[in-house]
């Protein structure tokens, strides 16, 4: 059911860090037509993060950094948090495995996630499986790679997913000898993207192929929910940096709270802030409200976003970080 006074709005980002190629335009396009046709923000963050998988130029899906043996391990997360679902008024199918019992609520959350996960090509589309048809939130290793299986996912072999770039800045990392920390290197290209729809419902997607030179087993922020991924019925967040430093402050969640008392602009500022005063690392954030009203922060050298909503139409930005002076506040 359309409710009038919500606004479809979707903001994509392409990573924090140093200067790369500018976000995909076509992936908020995509995002874009599912929200103007009445879609629902679920469909509309995946659509946008399988275009950006599916780019070379991303940290995601094919063009995924290398971990320190110089082998591809993908993280993925998506969150939804929708008002009182149609599914509610319908039959539950109980021999199907993981349906799910109606809510009985005003409010449905759900979420699915993947870690260090190899040959499948968009692994947004895994963590949906693991959201729609499991009773789990997080899945990993061999269960994760035969879901794929079961829900007839484009898989691969692990090598089918390595781009020429990664394959080169792995090299560079070798030779300098820089990978042997245990932490990995900054990789950026990171993709997200947030969207609140027409039926109040919000979401959020991340995906990632983590930092280049990352121990094999490593797990990043993306696929943690509340760290690099979150909704809940204030808004929606994806996160993007340092992944262990938004880890320890639950930085999606941390701005998705702050909804309740700041605009999205003044949560995703103050979380940011909050990191670095908190941790010293560099972070970049994407942030929905379930009205769509869009905020944005960084405070790495740069980050772009690409976001439309119905007043602006489609823009694409170059985002100036937040001055490193930048203290949190209460009163944005
Ligand atoms: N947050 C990602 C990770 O730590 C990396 C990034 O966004 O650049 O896995």
């Amino acid at each position: 059911m359309r409710r009038p006074n919500l606004t479809p709005s979707l903001i994509a980002h392409g990573g924090a860090g140093a200067r790369t190629a500018a976000a995909d335009p076509a992936a908020v396009e995509r995002g874009t037509e599912i929200l103007r046709g009445g879609g629902s923000a679920l469909d509309a963050v995946v659509a946008a993060v399988v275009t950006l998988e599916d780019d070379p130029l991303f940290n995601a899906g094919y063009g995924s950094v290398l971990n320190a043996e110089g082998k591809i391990e993908m993280d993925a997360a998506l969150m939804v948090a929708s008002p009182a679902n149609p599914i509610d008024e319908q039959p539950v199918d109980s021999t199907r495995p993981g349906s799910r019992p109606p809510t009985g609520g005003r409010l449905r959350l759900q979420a699915g996630a993947v870690a260090a996960i190899s040959r499948v090509r968009n692994p947004i589309m895994l963590a949906r499986a693991v959201m729609e048809r499991t009773p789990h939130v997080l899945m990993v290793g061999a269960g994760a790679e035969r879901l794929a299986r079961q829900a007839g996912l484009k898989r691969c072999r692990p090598e089918e997913l390595v781009s020429q770039r990664a394959r080169e800045r792995w090299r560079a990392l070798v030779e300098s000898r820089a990978a042997c920390g245990a932490a990995g290197t900054p990789a950026h290209g990171t993709v997200g993207a947030v969207a609140a729809d027409v039926h109040g419902a919000v979401a959020a997607a991340t995906s990632t192929g983590g930092m280049t030179g990352k121990l094999p087993g490593r797990v990043g922020d993306s696929a943690v929910i509340g760290a690099g991924t979150f909704a809940c019925p204030r808004g929606a967040a994806s996160a993007t940096g340092a992944g262990e430093a938004i880890m320890k402050v639950s930085l999606c969640r941390e701005a998705v709270r702050a909804l309740g008392r700041l605009t999205s602009q003044r949560a995703a500022e103050l979380a940011v802030a909050e990191l670095e005063q908190t941790t010293a690392a560099q972070a970049g954030i994407i942030v929905v409200d379930r009205r769509g009203h869009i905020g944005y922060a960084h405070n790495s050298e740069v980050m772009e976003v690409a976001m439309f909503d119905p007043a602006t139409g489609i823009r694409h930005l170059v985002v100036e970080p937040l001055v490193s002076s930048c203290k949190p506040s209460r009163t944005g």
